[in-house]
C-alpha cells in the first residue's frame, strides 16, 4: 500500500492546496493531510479551526485522512506508515526552502522520500499569507479559497 503525507500549516487551506491534494490522492492509496500546530507562525486560525476547514473541504475524497501534528514530519510518517512526503511547488522561490527541507528529512529518515507536485499556473501566486493579507483589508478572496473558508475568514474579520 502506497501512503502519502502532505504537511502544511493550511492557515487557511486555499485552492492551491486543494489542487495538490486532489492530484496526490490519485497517486496514493491513502493520503494523510497533516495540519501542523506551528506556533511560530502565529496563525490566524487555531489548529482545531484549520483541521475542521480542511476536513470540510476534503470530505468528498475518500482516501484522505486529515490529521494534526506537533512533531517532526518524518517521525509522524513513521508512526502512520507513510512512505512519501508530498509538497507543492510554485515559483522558483519555493525551491531553496523545499530543497533544504527535503535534505533534512532525508537525513533523519532516508526511507521516507519527498515528491513534488508543480502547481497549475493559475495558482502559482496563491498563498495562505496573501489570502490573509487581502482579507484583512476587506479584499475579495472568493477566487482563492472555497466558500466555506471564505465564510470562516469573514467571521474572523467580523464581516457578519
Ligand atoms: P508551510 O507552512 O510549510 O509553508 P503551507 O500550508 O503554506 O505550508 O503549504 C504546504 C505545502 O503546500 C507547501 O509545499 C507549499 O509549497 C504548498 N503550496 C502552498 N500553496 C500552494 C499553491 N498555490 N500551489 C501549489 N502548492 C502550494
Amino acid at each position: 500500500m502506497r501512503t502519502g503525507y502532505y504537511p502544511g500549516t493550511f492557515d487557511p487551506i486555499t485552492y492551491g492546496h486543494l489542487d495538490i491534494i486532489s492530484r496526490a490522492a490519485k497517486l496514493f492509496d491513502k493520503l494523510y493531510v497533516s495540519v501542523s500546530y506551528n506556533p511560530i507562525k502565529n496563525p490566524l486560525f487555531t489548529t482545531e479551526e484549520r483541521v475542521a476547514l480542511v476536513k470540510e473541504v476534503m470530505k468528498d475524497i475518500p482516501n484522505i485522512e486529515v490529521v494534526e501534528s506537533n512533531m517532526l514530519t518524518v517521525e509522524h510518517c513513521k508512526i502512520l506508515g507513510a512512505d512519501h512526503i508530498v509538497r507543492g511547488l510554485r515559483a522558483v522561490t519555493d525551491y531553496d526552502y523545499e530543497f533544504q527541507l527535503t535534505n533534512i528529512n532525508r537525513e533523519i529518515n532516508p526511507e521516507v522520500d519527498t515528491v513534488f507536485f508543480m502547481t497549475q499556473g493559475k495558482y502559482s501566486f496563491l498563498s495562505s499569507s496573501s489570502v490573509r493579507e487581502l482579507a484583512q483589508f476587506g479584499g475579495d478572496v472568493s477566487s482563492m479559497v472555497p466558500d466555506v473558508v471564505k465564510e470562516a475568514i469573514d467571521r474572523k474579520f467580523k464581516k457578519h
